[in-house]
């Protein structure tokens, strides 16, 4: 007898605004709540998957914002998917890739979904679909953006302490070059060769900003800094690129495989920070990868500030990654008030673990998805700008 085919039956999102620990300073944006587009996939079946698709800053830091994602679904991407063999993801891909334009970050929480489920109904995890996992754990960044450099070197300290980070991440570049400098240069001082210091500009510096910047982080013993110029300035990034020694990471300017093709070719980066969502899902992010890696560049897994369900999707990518050179930044769950997840994602030892299988390894806690969702009658003030 024929088994029956499993069809994608039904698509859900909610927006979820889940505080986060303490305000997170960007160059565009002042974060003091996230907001998690969650989805969940029912299938004929009985089965269900789950996916995340996320954003930060609202609209000042992409052209998503978490209502735009949920729309994108709800609008367009489901009623093209329902209906549809449910184990056909690659098809799902495409389809999505052919009817939406854009909104990488919609067609990504969707295709997590597809193979959250995919894997659950084989019973292996998400990451023996791309080949299996080579790692358990990976090395994890922590962002430091209080906004203050004594209350981020306080942070540091403790988080090399109670060993859970020692690499920082610190964002700048909303205040003049030479104070930031001076800021990174004051953390490295205090956190000396026990942490690996690198900076994310988020785009904010012109190309003679960043000469003067790129001169004085190498000189503070900064590592790397992540896109110093805005995305599409890759001849600027080129040149910052081959022009110091300090490694320069893309981000902003890698949306997808045909971007990372293009950045590779014209050398305007060292490092590709890979993001799930920025590429349009698994599949995409695993493009990128293949493209930095066959270049000879570094590579480094990027977060959206995602929920452990996000993350734990991003983590069964990675872990299959052969050479991750500059770890990973993925303690989206450690930034926010609340973990989403009955089981939240183990982080120790400077490392992230990888959730067991099936599926991402994700399990949801059903009272914290009602207390959090946009719609549940509670109200939170979704992006605080500056
Ligand atoms: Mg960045």
């Amino acid at each position: 007898m024929v088994s029956p085919v499993t069809k994608i039956d039904q698509i859900e999102t909610v927006i979820l605004d889940i505080p986060t620990i303490r305000g997170h300073v960007l160059s565009m944006a002042t974060m003091r709540v996230q907001a998690a587009v969650l989805v969940r996939v029912r299938f004929s079946d009985g089965s269900e998957g789950i996916g995340e698709g996320t954003t930060i800053g609202g609209l000042s830091y992409g052209p998503e914002s978490p209502e735009s994602i949920r729309s994108a679904i709800d609008t367009y991407i489901a009623p093209a998917v329902t209906g549809r063999d449910a184990d056909d993801v690659n098809g799902a891909i495409q389809l999505m890739d052919k009817l939406v334009k854009g909104n990488r970050i919609a067609r990504a929480a969707v295709e997590i979904a597809l193979w959250d489920g995919l894997a659950k109904r084989l019973g292996v995890p998400v990451s023996q679909l791309f080949g299996g996992a080579v790692h358990d754990r990976l090395p994890v960044a922590w962002t430091l953006a209080s906004g203050n450099s004594d209350t981020d070197i306080a942070e540091a300290l403790e988080m090399i302490e109670t060993r859970r980070h020692n690499i920082f991440k610190l964002k700048i570049g909303k205040r003049a070059v030479a104070e930031d400098v001076a800021h990174v240069a004051r953390i490295k001082r205090a956190v000396g060769d026990a942490a690996s210091v690198r900076v994310d500009v988020n785009t904010a510096w012109s190309l003679q900003d960043a000469r003067w910047g790129l001169k004085g982080l190498q000189d503070a013993g900064c590592e790397l800094v992540e896109q110093p110029v805005p995305a599409r300035q890759r001849r600027a990034m080129a040149e910052l690129a081959q022009g110091y020694e300090i490694a320069v990471m893309a981000d902003e300017s890698l949306n997808g495989p045909e971007d990372a093709l293009e950045v590779a070719s014209a050398r305007a980066a060292d490092v590709f920070a890979v993001k799930v969502a920025q590429s349009g899902g698994l599949k995409r992010a695993s493009e990128v990868i293949a493209i930095g890696q066959s270049s000879g560049l570094g590579l480094y897994a990027g977060t959206m500030l995602e929920t452990g369900l996000g993350t734990a999707a991003a983590l069964h990518l990675f872990a299959t990654v052969e050479t991750l050179r500059w770890g990973t930044e993925l303690f989206g769950p450690l930034l926010l008030t609340a973990d989403i997840l009955a089981e939240p994602i183990v982080y120790r030892d400077f490392c992230v673990e990888i959730p067991q299988g099936p599926g991402i390894g994700a399990t949801l806690d059903p009272d914290k998805i009602d207390f959090y969702r946009r719609d549940g009658g509670r109200t939170v003030k979704a992006v605080a700008g500056e």
